[in-house]
């Protein structure tokens, strides 16, 4: 990959590169608000957090920036009432239960919240999301339709770390053809059932080839997160 020598830089190669349909998220975990705010003065709207508290802090010190947060990590059910009131978009929505208070903390927000199905597509144990079985059950059985705060936009996936580009295709492959299955299967009628977050600074090139609409990079335009620092 290219040397990115500064955010500006590193924002704009994305802005200028990345396909008309595809949003760049730039994910700001660990860094600190002077360099969201360089990324802003470069442009950059959409960022992505992981952390709960670290993204409520960040959005009350960016008040009036415009900025548009994205929950990318794992959302405990007792973390949503906080972000409820701002969040722009949820990416990583992985149980019912957690749609459900989703739900319940939009109604009283007033909001109606996009938000993303988390699909295990990796081989590693750890990463969280529905395996494609549980969604379509979930799915199937559930009453999801009655949540009408929350607005089911896509799907969500993180590939195998240090995978190779066959099998990154692979994965991000299968995540598309589960998003066209469920959209003829369940969301027919529904023009923004259309997103697929997928790709990271390592393999977003391979993401956007299989139909990326929403790429999250950290590293390639933050460099290196210090998490002895920040943790
Ligand atoms: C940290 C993180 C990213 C960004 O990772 P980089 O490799 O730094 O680009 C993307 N998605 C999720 C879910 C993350 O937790």
């Amino acid at each position: 990959m290219y040397a990115m020598t500064s955010i500006k830089e590193s924002i704009q190669f994305f802005h200028n590169t990345l396909p008309e349909n595809v949003r760049l998220i730039a994910v700001s975990k660990t860094h600190p608000e002077d360099l969201i705010r360089e990324a802003i003065a470069a442009g950059q709207t959409d960022f992505g957090e992981n952390k709960m508290q670290e993204m409520t802090a960040k959005n009350r010190a960016l008040t009036g920036s415009g900025v548009r947060w994205h929950c990318i990590g794992h959302l405990q059910t007792n973390k949503v009432k906080d972000i409820a009131p701002f969040v722009h978009m949820i990416h990583s929505v992985d149980s019912f239960r957690l749609m459900q208070e989703i739900e319940r903390q939009a109604v009283r927000c007033g909001r109606i919240i996009p938000c993303l199905l988390q699909v295990h597509i990796a081989m590693e144990e750890t990463k969280f999301g529905f395996s494609e079985e549980e969604l379509t059950a979930m799915l199937e059985r559930e009453d999801w339709a009655g949540l009408q705060h929350l607005r089911i936009c896509g799907l969500m996936g993180i590939a195998t770390t240090g995978a190779s580009v066959p099998q990154l295709r692979d994965e991000f492959g299968r995540l598309r053809q589960m998003q066209q299955f469920l959209k003829t299967r369940w969301f027919t009628d529904r023009e923004d059932f259309k997103e697929l977050s997928m790709g990271m600074s390592e393999d977003w090139e391979t993401a956007v080839e299989e139909g990326s609409t929403m790429v999250r990079i950290g590293s390639l335009i933050f460099g290196r997160r210090n998490y002895a620092v920040n943790a």
